[in-house]
């Protein structure tokens, strides 16, 4: 009796449960099959017709393409061309004409599957032209759902052009699976851009075909060949602003060379789609390199936050193995831990002395928020001002009482600074406001620093190197104070007593369900002992899963940072405000808090002179 085991569900099902031969699929199925992978979406296809174009050593790619390149995807560059006896070969599945060999360890190319133009053209209509470098004539040949057509002249100044219409025809089922024309056309504007960070000495320049209005130019990229040449592009791709907030980084070790351009912590992003790694020059999108860069940025950046990065590995084709995926968008590294050393200790190193670096960004939204807030009307008496209210009306007489107070208040609190060194970064103290804010005057123009954020800072790298250098001063307390806990938490936090030492703590457990707290870190001396250790514990079961004790000991100092830091709230008088400011321009990483949060932003004189129309 035949027992159908595997109920596989379709109305038409002619597996009828009996054995099947065995047998070799044919070419088309194979490409059909091979498709799926290769060229999963468009953007998979304009990669692969683009890195055929960069192997063949193109000087210039233009790429077009419609329906976000479901309709047309057309590559032309200007490479060495293909020959025209070997233009059939070409679309033969695992043709290629870049394998070295029997050595998969040793790839320099690109490409090296021979499997991108036969699985494209067994899933659409691909076009091949091409005209071999000092030949007179171009040919072209035509594949359509697999079927290869006679090779015919063609006309054609240089290269070769691929065409690729209507992707998926032949397989509906697949086509369904494509995202909105929108959608698609975002990747592919994703890849093109990735591909061209790498590639900056390339001419690329990519448009979108549409029939109501023809082809709309979404990149242009022009070729930078000199030194400068890849900072030139990333600008270009990311933008002025990235590259005014950025720091650029170039490292070397036997076996790898790290470079590339990463955002200053407070210039982040919600998500990691604006990270680009490179391993040799090829678009990679890697798990344990983002996670690296997150490591990089742990104590800058809070955990929900991306940091901006262009980062290129290069290192011998041996120590990375790129045949991991059809795609070839994932690699494994033969050493990848210290691949992550290298990452975070470049990174930390070079953002270190990048130095303090306002966020340009927020500088200038300050100065347009500035300016489309409140008009002066100078028709109104000399020494009187009238600003709008939130209806756009102009206030007067005790409506204006709350102005002159700030204006008070500022004048209470001006600090005259006689000298005002230019070589301080930060400047001169010169008021206190809303008891959080110390606006100073810098050589540039005016800063605003966040006190509670500033100061949060300040208290971490401290905290951060008494654990290093395991030196941290304790200042004993006159009464020990006990703090009950629940004995699961005192259990956690009798491993970390040890660590919690380093940094300045002295604890000991005080029978089951309570800790005696002897002393306190010197710098949180003027903090409430009790309230401190709470705080401990709460992040102490907020860590429940977080296994290593360094991993713990660092969100420790992190919490106890912001607990032990001048509140906002506190009034400073001028030195402390200027001890502050100091303090800030020698500690290490003081321009954003732990969160990566700014900790002052910086408005530029001329900025300012703009506001008030003198420039
Ligand atoms: P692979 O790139 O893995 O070799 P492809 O199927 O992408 O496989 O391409 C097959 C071959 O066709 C390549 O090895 C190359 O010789 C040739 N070829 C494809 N595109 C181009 C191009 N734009 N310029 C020159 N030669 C090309
Ligand atoms: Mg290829």
């Amino acid at each position: 009796m035949r027992v159908n085991r595997h109920n596989i569900w379709s109305p038409d099902n002619n597996l009828d449960g009996t054995r099947r031969a065995i047998i070799k699929l044919n070419s088309n199925s194979i490409n059909q099959i091979a498709a799926g992978e290769v060229v999963e979406r468009p953007a998979a296809a304009v990669k692969e017709l683009i890195e055929n174009s960069l192997d063949a050593k193109a000087n210039s790619i233009e790429i077009i393409f419609s329906n976000g390149g479901k309709s047309l995807i057309k590559v032309c560059d200007d490479g060495w061309g293909i020959p025209k006896e070997e233009l059939k070969l070409a679309m033969e599945s695992h043709a290629t004409s870049k394998f070295l060999g029997d050595d998969l360890t040793n790839i320099q190319t690109f490409g090296f599957r021979g499997e991108a133009l036969p699985s494209m053209g067994a899933v659409g209509n691909l076009t091949l032209r091409s005209k071999e470098l000092n030949s007179e004539e171009a040919f072209e040949l035509k594949v359509a759902g697999g079927k290869i057509e006679k090779l015919r002249p063609a006309a054609l100044e240089r290269g070769t052009t691929v065409e690729l219409r209507d992707l998926f025809y032949v397989t509906p089922a697949r086509l369904k699976f494509m995202r909105s024309d929108q959608s698609e056309a975002r990747a592919i504007i994703d890849i093109v851009k990735r591909l061209s960070l790498a590639n900056p000495a390339v001419d690329i320049s990519l448009s979108e075909l549409k029939p109501e209005y023809g082809a709309k130019k979404i990149l242009k990229l022009s070729a930078v060949e000199d030194n400068r040449g890849q900072k030139k592009r990333i600008g270009d791709i990311l933008g002025q602003e990235f590259i005014e907030n950025s720091f650029s980084i170039s490292e070397k070790t036997s076996n790898y060379s790290l470079s590339g351009c990463l955002a200053i912590p407070t210039l982040s992003k919600s998500s990691s789609v604006h990270q680009y790694f490179f391993v040799n020059g090829r678009p990679i999108k890697d798990y344990q390199l983002s996670s690296a860069l997150k490591a990089a940025y742990f104590d800058f950046m809070s955990k929900d936050r991306h940091p901006m990065a262009v980062l290129f590995l290069e290192c011998r084709p041996s120590l990375v193995d790129v045949n991991v995926h059809p795609m070839k968008s994932q690699v494994r590294f033969k050493n990848p831990q210290e691949i992550r050393n290298l990452i975070v200790s470049s990174v930390k190193k070079n953002m270190l002395e990048s130095g303090l670096k306002a966020n340009s960004v927020l500088g200038s939204k300050a100065a347009s928020s500035f300016s489309s807030g409140y008009s002066i009307r100078s028709n109104s008496g000399v020494g009187k001002f009238e600003r709008p209210n939130s209806q756009g009306e102009f206030l007067t007489g005790n409506d204006l009482s709350l102005a002159a107070r700030v204006e008070e208040d500022i004048n209470e609190k001006s600090f005259n600074v006689e000298h005002v060194s230019d070589s301080f970064r930060l400047g001169a103290a010169k008021a206190h406001i809303h008891e959080n804010y110390i606006i100073s005057q810098s050589k540039n123009g005016l800063v605003i620093v966040d006190q509670h954020a500033a100061h949060e800072r300040l208290v971490y790298e401290i905290l951060k190197a008494s654990s290093i250098k395991q030196n941290g001063c304790c200042q004993m307390l006159l009464l020990p104070e006990v703090v009950e806990v629940a004995p699961e938490i005192q259990l956690v936090f009798e491993e970390l007593f040890e660590s919690l030492g380093k940094l300045g703590f002295d604890l000991e457990s005080f029978g089951s369900g309570a800790i005696c707290v002897r002393g306190i870190p010197a710098i949180l001396s003027d903090s409430n002992p009790r309230n401190l250790i709470n705080d401990l514990i709460d992040e102490v079961i907020e860590l429940g899963t977080v296994e290593s004790a360094e991993a713990k000991i660092d969100a420790i100092i992190s919490r106890i940072a912001c607990h032990g830091s001048v509140r906002s709230g506190k009034v400073l008088s001028g030195q402390e405000m200027n001890k502050l400011l100091r303090d800030m321009e020698t500690s290490p990483n003081a321009s954003q808090c732990n969160h990566g949060r700014p900790t002052f932003i910086e408005l530029k004189l001329s900025d300012i002179e703009k506001l008030f129309g003198r420039s």
